[in-house]
């Protein structure tokens, strides 16, 4: 797939701290401002040449099409809000997720339109293909051999399987309380891993250190700033595919008659480190920045009461959250020290969304109508979602009218023993026909 004009339309990077910005290539992953420590870092925000993409891009190429007339099913066919070169990403195709409207799980929300994002349909199913798909392009683009990472799964898990696919080398490193699904991932696709005896945040920083010492290219969340820029397509997608299944509808602009991106009122989605919430508002920020969406949906955090840093920052006005003692069920989502708070803060008061919380047991429950009225099998962090739009609607932040978008983050199947200690176990019955009549009496 060529790249029509081969010109990138990123031109830097700016501090999200200090407001410093860099050429591209010239930094990183973070701004010095910072003591390199914890979540207080000097967070850089990728930024593109707007008014040329507007001036050269027609919004209608962009949705059944991508790279001047060519079909494309991943996130290459976003490539002018990119940052990296569509011959450097890693061949297995991520994104292009279904954007599904189950309209019986619509009735039990009580919204008019909610359609769910099921992101756990990428390769290595969950959302975290996105950003490692960028992080293994850039590091080629850099000449590194080597990517590493530190995850409590996912964004590793993706990293094992799309290196596998482009021959990138990749080193891992989990907490060794990971779950097994998720370490047999990474296995599997012949990474090498590290189980760290000792929390996600050691593994964190122990990657830094070791990517410094060895110059391997690091694909940290809230520390590489391109990982946002793969996240980020997830909304491109759902702008575009809302566009397509509502119809044509009224113009932003542009006058091409037909929108080719619509955007919804509001967007959940769970929160952990704070990266793909990040994420999900830079891509409809920059859909909005474009003309090419009306405005930007509300976007909705939630969090489980069980490691609820982000919101708490948020309800308490602070710009750095302070460190709790995260004890999740939804393992993809417990996060001591969140490293991309600020993107994350961000993403929720500029928007005018809010965080909400969920206890773990509303979050394990949620796994069950995901499932039997959305058609959809999330891992805990991906039903978190919808947890939080039930608690939403409760307290009256989403009206009926509504148009909702949920995300499913990831995948049901990484973690079993999640999804069995709500859904149950199956009867034992002999093999005789009386134990099944007598099975439907019970
Ligand atoms: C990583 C992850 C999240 C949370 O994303 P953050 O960027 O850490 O906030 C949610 N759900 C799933 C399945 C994930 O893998």
């Amino acid at each position: 797939m060529s790249q029509p004009n081969d010109r990138s339309f990123l031109t830097g990077l700016q501090c999200l701290r200090c407001g410093q910005n860099y050429a591209p290539g010239e930094l990183e992953y973070v701004c010095p401002c910072r003591p390199n420590a914890g979540s207080d870092l000097g967070h850089l925000d990728a930024v593109y040449d707007y008014d040329s993409i507007i001036a050269t891009r027609k919004r209608l190429a962009w949705t059944a099409e991508g790279n001047d007339g060519a079909s494309t099913r991943s996130i290459e066919r976003w490539w002018p809000l990119l940052p990296v070169r569509v011959e450097s990403l890693p061949p297995l195709p991520v994104g292009n997720t279904p954007l599904l409207r189950p309209q019986r799980l619509a009735d039990v929300v009580g919204v008019n339109q909610l359609f769910i994002k099921d992101d756990g349909r990428n390769p290595s199913a969950s959302l975290k293909d996105r950003a490692s798909a960028i992080a293994l392009a850039r590091a080629r683009e850099t000449g590194r051999v080597v990517v590493a990472a530190a995850s409590t799964g996912n964004a590793a898990a993706a990293l094992a399987a799309l290196g596998a696919s482009a021959a990138q080398a990749t080193v891992i490193f989990v907490p060794h309380t990971a779950p097994e699904a998720k370490v047999a991932q990474l296995l599997v696709y012949g990474s090498r891993v590290l189980a760290v005896d000792g929390t996600y945040d050691d593994a964190f920083d122990l990657c830094v250190r070791a990517c410094e010492k060895f110059g391997w290219y690091n694909r940290n969340t809230g520390y590489n700033p391109y990982m946002t820029e793969g996240k980020k397509t997830v909304s491109f997608e759902i702008a575009a595919q809302l566009a397509q299944a509502r119809g044509p509808a009224r113009s932003a602009g542009g006058g091409e008659g037909k929108s080719s991106f619509q955007a919804p009122n509001s967007v959940f989605i769970s929160v952990g480190d704070g990266s793909i919430i990040g994420g999900v508002y830079k891509g409809f920020w920059e859909l909005h920045r474009l003309g090419w969406i009306e405005r930007v949906p509300r976007i909705f955090g939630v969090q489980s009461t069980a490691s609820a840093a982000i919101h708490n920052a948020w309800r308490d006005g602070l710009e750095i959250p302070q460190t709790v003692v995260a004890a999740t069920a939804a393992d993809s989502i417990g996060v001591n020290a969140p490293r991309d708070a600020i993107k994350a803060l961000r993403a929720v008061r500029e928007s005018g969304g809010a965080f909400v919380l969920a206890e773990d047991e509303a979050i394990l429950q949620a796994i069950l109508p995901l499932a039997r009225q959305g058609g959809v099998f999330g891992e805990p962090a991906g039903a978190a979602a919808l947890a939080g739009l039930f608690e939403a609607r409760r307290h009256g932040l989403v009206k009926s009218h509504e148009t909702v978008v949920v995300i499913n983050t990831g995948s049901g199947l990484k973690d079993v023993p999640a999804a069995t200690g709500v859904a149950g176990d199956p009867v034992v019955i002999p093999p005789l026909l009386e134990a099944v009549a007598e099975s439907l009496e019970s």
